[in-house]
């Protein structure tokens, strides 16, 4: 019996306790089927369903507080009840139709929180809940200015996914649930407010914001920032928001977006959202990007200053349609979101920069899903495609499986079918499936129907998708430009000297094959010599700096200053990627303690989706 089976045979206890009459109605109650079991939501969508989000709130940054009222449209299939997901709310007061009405709050688990479970007849059109965020929220990161670039202002930003929007707002948390939404917001005056909607270009004096956003979106990509920002469009649909002294900087940075909008426009059918801008948040964001529907999240860590790391926001980008468009229905299904959105990410390179540039890309994530296998050596059922997390946080699914295996698998299915067809297939796919959510099984059927089926293709889909690691037909990635790299670090390591000019037109992605691959023999004194002549350890290249440091933590190396940099970038920099993967140097070379102490430092620093993950790697207690 899973968690989720044990709870919800407890809500149905508690309710048949207070109300006999209740449960023999329930099995007569109009039921559709339009949504599949979530072991990661206690809604019960197909009774009752949330369809619209009017939301009016106020940002309090001195006591780190969001207060207000979310009033919700509803569907009720003559249901008595309408559950939404909750976790650390304070619930004051709830109305159906404008007079309260009595609700409770279900046990709570510590993954899921706490079925809000509101009593509704089934004539109930609206309901709506007063509540306030707690210290405990998940979903919200409060910045004191010391955090931010200008050093002026607090700062808060939120990130929904996987289960955390509930919290921040009641909400029945399924991916598979779409809601439109209007929003009221409220935030000291100075400073201005962005969603995951239509957006202002300015700060206004008061402090008030209204948003709109009329396309259906999932829970999960409900999103709010606030902080002294600043808007610099790119052209009449791409722009950028951030804080006024990189607003510059990151413009300049993203200048390409609208090529990439074309771009993608070109492989897969309309840009539906009409918007689509980047918020470069501070550098404690957890994740490289956040999908956020005409507003993706970004790190700061992206900025290079040479656009060599801006496939982020071609990844975000593709989101548009794989993800936000077409979603996957469960977290079980996450491959769905990220397996395509990483195909399409690596067409989107490749249109824009060519196919070498693409294969770089794509090699680097087939070495990240080498090292993924790797890891869940004990736990083989974690490397199939679609997952079983119903007993799991779906943060353990987020990992490279999900991106890179998923990846390799389409573009496995395209070599074998060929490119036309695979791309005229998939233009199909999200045009058919626009705005709704899809399992992998209804993938693959559909993949059956409209792909192999009428090719007559036999391809081996179910051992892809349902069985553990890498069948034996996947797609080989070859690069020339890393077989050179490959070979200027052999002549290095037996000369014990290189020669800079051979260097000199190197992309990011070639000094970060470069550099994981030292060969077994490599020392710290080599090390030495490549940071004479490069100062990797002062890179402002950051995925260069994070491999590099990790080979420093892997090979000993103190010079240069190194063991100075390697802190601060843990301290400075939350993004979960980076300093996990920093972190398990340490651990792997038995430096727990050096790893502690720096952690001790930097956790304050951390949202709670790094911290998490961090205090689990290294046994912290807070
Ligand atoms: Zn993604």
């Amino acid at each position: 019996m899973t968690k989720y089976t044990l709870l919800l045979t407890l809500i149905v206890l508690t309710f048949s306790c207070k109300k006999d009459a209740e449960k023999p109605l329930e099995s007569t109650e109009k039921t559709s089927s339009k949504y599949v079991e979530d072991a990661h939501s206690y809604a019960q969508p197909n009774k009752a369903v949330v369809t619209h989000l009017n939301l009016n709130i106020g940002v309090d940054f001195d006591n780190q507080v969001i207060e207000g009222q979310a009033n919700y449209d509803i569907e009720s299939r003559a249901s008595s009840k309408l559950i939404l997901d909750t976790k650390y709310l304070e619930i004051h007061e709830v109305e159906a139709d404008g007079k309260p009405t009595y609700f409770e709050l279900g046990d709570f688990d510590e993954q899921l929180g706490s079925p809000l479970i509101i009593e509704i007849s089934e004539d109930t059109k609206q309901v709506t809940v007063h509540y306030s965020t707690t210290e405990k929220t998940e979903a919200l990161q409060w910045l004191n200015p010391q955090q931010t670039a200008d050093k002026q202002h607090p700062f808060l930003f939120t990130q929904g996914q996987a289960i955390l929007t509930r919290t921040w707002i009641p909400i029945q948390d399924s991916p598979q649930i779409r809601i439109t939404y209007d929003a009221k917001v409220k935030v000291p005056s100075g400073l201005m407010a962005v969603m995951s909607a239509e957006n202002p270009k300015e700060i206004v004096a008061n402090g008030k914001y209204e948003f709109k956003m009329q396309q259906p979106i999932s829970p999960y990509l409900m999103a709010l920032a606030v902080g002294d920002l600043a808007y610099k469009a790119v052209n009449d649909r791409t722009g950028v928001y951030a804080e006024k002294s990189m607003i510059d900087k990151a413009h300049a940075e993203f200048s390409d977006m609208e090529k990439m909008v074309v771009a993608a426009e070109n492989l897969y059918g309309d840009y539906d959202w009409e918007q689509f801008d980047v918020i470069v948040l501070p550098p404690s964001f957890p994740f490289g990007g956040m999908e956020n529907p005409r507003l993706t999240f970004a790190t700061p860590t992206v900025i290079a200053g040479d656009k060599s790391l801006t496939s982020l926001i071609a990844h975000e980008l593709a989101h548009s349609w794989s993800g936000n468009l077409v979603t996957n229905a469960t977290w079980n299904d996450f491959w769905l979101n990220e397996g395509f959105t990483v195909y399409f990410e690596i067409r989107i390179m490749e249109a824009l920069y060519g196919v070498e540039r693409a294969n770089m890309i794509a090699l680097i994530g087939r070495q990240d899903l080498t090292e993924e296998i790797e890891a869940f050596r004990e736990t083989p059922e974690m490397t199939k495609l679609k997952l079983d997390l119903s007993d799991k946080n779906p943060d353990d699914g987020m990992n490279s499986i999900a991106y890179d295996k998923g990846y390799l698998f389409l573009r496995t299915l395209e070599e074998k079918v060929g490119r036309d067809k695979f791309d005229a297939f998939l233009k199909q796919y999200f045009k058919s499936h626009a705005f709704s959510t899809i399992t992998t099984e209804a993938f693959v059927d559909y993949l059956n129907t409209h792909l192999l089926e009428p090719n007559e293709v036999d391809f081996n889909v179910n051992e892809w998708i349902y069985e553990p690691g890498i069948p034996e037909n996947q797609a080989v990635i070859t690069s020339d430009k890393f077989e050179n790299a490959e070979q200027t670090l052999q002549t290095f390591i037996s000369e014990k000297s290189i020669d800079t000019s051979l260097t000199t037109n190197w992309t990011t992605q070639e000094w970060v094959h470069f550099i994981r691959n030292f060969p077994e023999g490599m020392t710290a004194e080599d090390m030495k010599r490549l940071d004479d002549a490069f100062d990797f350890t002062h890179s402002k290249n950051s995925h260069i700096a994070m491999v590099w440091y990790e080979q420093a933590i892997n090979l000993d190396y103190h010079d240069n200053g190194v063991d100075r940099e390697i802190e601060d970038f843990l301290i400075r920099v939350g993004r979960r990627w980076y300093v996990s993967t920093l972190y398990k140097a340490f651990k792997r070379h038995d430096k727990v303690d050096e790893a502690l102490a720096i952690y001790k430092k930097a956790r304050p620093n951390y949202h709670s989706v790094t911290a998490n993950t961090i205090d689990d790697l290294l046994g912290f207690k807070s």
